[in-house]
């Protein structure tokens, strides 16, 4: 088999191996670092920076005093309730008390790989690939902001006859695109809510470049499926979902539709980060509610599903 000469490096944070949410057939998903939306709902917080983090599982502390030791900042305390505390702002993320935790319950998300390393760990489920129609997707954060890396992986996945689907939310420069789409098979398109104001205020970034990219993608030559979070008091309503019916009508790459619950299976994250979860009395949306959404389709020329 001819492999392709690799050079890039990206700062990836997981890798799922065996995944049937993203894209076609049994996929390897490759997360990267770094994220320039902050949905308040997101359940992968530790995509948010792009650098690496440091993650404490108090459930696992053993309490062996290890990490007091070690830290050069004195980072780590006891509070007077016996709690260990970890003063970030002093943090330089310099590892030294996560290698050290022999429990795991300190841990860096985020670590550096070679395109070719990458591929090591894809490679290794070719097999069910090909039986499955799946293939390998990097998600995020926001992948294109290490788009370097994403078009290399991309090139020497199809290089060995891997299909590759990109999970991008699309608030980039529609140039930045340019390198990577030749070497793309399908487009995952995250697509949030169609209210500027709304959508601002839940994401903290205006719509105009992720529409200028979806109406670009739409008329373009890779399958877009688009995939919309359904989140209570953003947009599950049925005015948004008309209004993204009409945005997706007259673009004809665009192959499938996606309504995907709210789900709060990433709350515990922001505890391990050191940060605050302000929505952990959020709902998710009842089925009658999703039926009712995905109706709002009813007449699209692509497939939808909820
Ligand atoms: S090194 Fe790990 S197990 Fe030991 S006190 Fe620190 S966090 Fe807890
Ligand atoms: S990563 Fe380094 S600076 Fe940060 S808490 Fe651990 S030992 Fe201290």
């Amino acid at each position: 088999m001819f492999f392709l000469r690799t050079e890039q490096t990206g700062l990836v944070f997981d890798v799922q191996r065996y995944c049937v949410h993203d894209g076609p057939g049994i996929r390897t998903t490759v997360f990267l670092k770094g994220c320039n939306l902050r949905c308040f709902w997101c359940h992968n917080p530790e995509s948010y920076s792009q650098t690496q983090d440091l993650m404490f599982y108090s459930n696992k502390c053993i309490a062996c005093g290890k990490c007091f030791e070690l830290c050069p900042h004195s980072c780590h305390t006891i509070a007077d309730d016996g709690a260990h505390l970890i003063d970030r702002s002093k943090c330089t993320l310099c590892a030294a008390c996560a290698k050290r935790c022999f429990a795991g319950a300190l841990t860096m998300s985020g670590r550096m790989r070679t395109t070719a390393d990458v591929m090591k760990t894809v490679r290794a489920d070719a097999v069910f690939y090909r039986n499955s129609g799946g293939g390998l997707t990097v998600s995020g954060g926001e992948p294109m902001l290490q788009s370097a890396f994403v078009t290399e992986l991309f090139q020497a996945a199809r290089t060995e006859g891997i299909h590759t689907a990109l999970d991008t939310a699309g608030n980039i420069d529609p140039r930045e695109y340019d390198a990577v789409l030749p070497h793309t098979s399908l487009i995952l398109f995250d697509l949030k809510c169609m209210d500027e104001t709304v959508h601002k205020a839940a994401t903290g970034v205006g719509l105009s470049r992720i529409l200028e990219n979806i109406r670009r993608m739409g008329r373009g030559s890779v399958p877009v499926w688009v995939r919309v979070p359904v989140i209570l008091g953003v947009n599950a309503t049925t005015e948004n979902m008309r209004a993204v019916h009409r945005l997706l009508a007259d673009l004809p790459a665009i192959k499938k539709l996606e309504l995907l619950p709210y789900h709060n299976l990433g709350a515990s994250k922001y505890e391990n980060l050191g940060l605050t979860y302000k929505h952990s009395d959020m709902k998710a949306p009842s089925k009658e509610l999703m039926a009712e959404l995905i109706g709002c389709f009813a007449d699209a020329d692509y497939q939808t599903s909820a």
